[in-house]
This record gives structure tokens, sequence and C-alpha cells, in this order.
């Protein structure tokens, strides 16, 4: 294998719901999307991860009686933010946005499709121990470095770069070529942690 065989992109949640008049819609979530479709072609491999709940999913708030959206909720897992619906399995929402370049890539991980359970990372459901597989497809296929944009950076983003760390691989955040939801703190907070974990974080012109 050559170097840049043992390395793979990795774009999260690039769905019309998370772009500006989705339900979950990021601040400039679609200002990701011509550096990303850019990027991808300087890499050789490429991984989709597409957020896809059923109605009713237990993230969303409106499964939970007297909770609104961005309150939380204790689960058996710990503490979940509580969502608007978003990325409803079928829906147009939950579709890859528009003019993302989806062609080129060799899987799509879905995630978030258990009601009970929400999966934030590319690797690892919010329980952080049930995978969703993508470990070991990218073992088996000789991977060692992971190369994270998309959405939402200190969401999606953080916990795969968090789990990627934890698994082993190199792993590198394309910041320009991510956005943020900010929700008290919580861009702050990830990237701190990020950090801590070895994360390394580069500008897209220099990925
Ligand atoms: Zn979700």
């Amino acid at each position: 294998m050559t170097s840049q065989d043992a390395e793979i992109l990795i774009i999260v949640d690039v769905q019309n719901d998370f772009c500006p008049g989705g339900a979950l819609a990021v601040p400039e979530g679609d200002a990701v999307v011509p550096l990303i479709n850019q990027l991808s072609m300087r890499f050789d491999h490429r991984v989709l991860t597409q957020d896809w709940h059923p109605a009713g999913h237990s993230s969303f708030a409106s499964s939970h009686t007297g909770k609104a959206p961005f309150e939380t909720a204790e689960m058996p897992y710990g503490t979940q933010v509580l969502w608007p619906d978003h990325c409803v399995q079928g829906n147009p929402g939950a579709a890859f946005h528009p003019d993302l370049v989806v062609d080129r890539s060799e899987l799509v991980i879905r995630k978030g499709f258990r009601l009970s359970i929400d999966s934030y990372s590319a690797f690892f459901e919010n329980d952080r121990t049930t995978p969703t597989g993508l470990a070991g497809y990218l073992k088996e296929r000789g991977f060692d470095r992971v190369v994270l944009a998309g959405l939402a950076t200190d969401f999606c983003v953080a916990y795969s770069a968090l789990d990627a760390r934890r698994l082993g691989f190199a792993t590198t955040v394309i910041t320009d070529a991510c956005r943020a939801i900010d929700l008290n703190g919580s861009l702050a907070a990830a990237m701190a942690e990020m950090t801590a974990a070895g994360v390394a974080f580069v500008t897209a012109d220099a990925a």
C-alpha cells in the first residue's frame, strides 16, 4: 500500500436538515459543500456518514412530553441533548445536500437508526460502546489515518474524531470544512477535548 492508500476522508452528515433551511440548521452549514467537493478530489478514498433516524426517535424533543428542543434528557447511556425532529429516514431533510459530490465515496455509514439511542460519532453510538462497523471496515482495509470534515464540528465531527483517536487512528480535522452548532459553549469544549486527545487541525488548503 502506498502511504496515500492508508488515508481516508470521512465526510460527516452533510445533509439538508443540517444546512440553512433545514430542521436542525447549522449556521453556514452549506458553506462546507464546495470545500469538501474540492477536498475529496485530493483524496484517494472517501466515506460518507448520514444521520438516519426513524420517526419518533428518542433524540427528538417531540418524543419527550414537556421537553423543548435543545433541552436535555437523561437516557440510560447518559445525558442527551434533545433536538428538533431531523434527518428522518427517507425524508428530503435526511438526503445529502444536493451539491455534495457523493459518487466518489466508497461507503455510506448510516447512524442513529436505533429508536432508543442517538449516534453522533461515525464509530460508536452515544453509549460509546455500540459500534457502527466503521472501525472494522477501515481496519480491514488497512486505513490508519482519518481526515474529517462536515457537520457539526462540536457534535458529530468531534465525537467521531475523539473515537478515531481512541481506536488508534491518526486523526485530522479540516477546520474550515466544518461548521459548528455551538450550543452553550460546546464548540470550545469540543476543540479542547479534541486537542487533548491528539487530534490535528489543518485548513483545507494545507490538507
Ligand atoms: Zn440526529
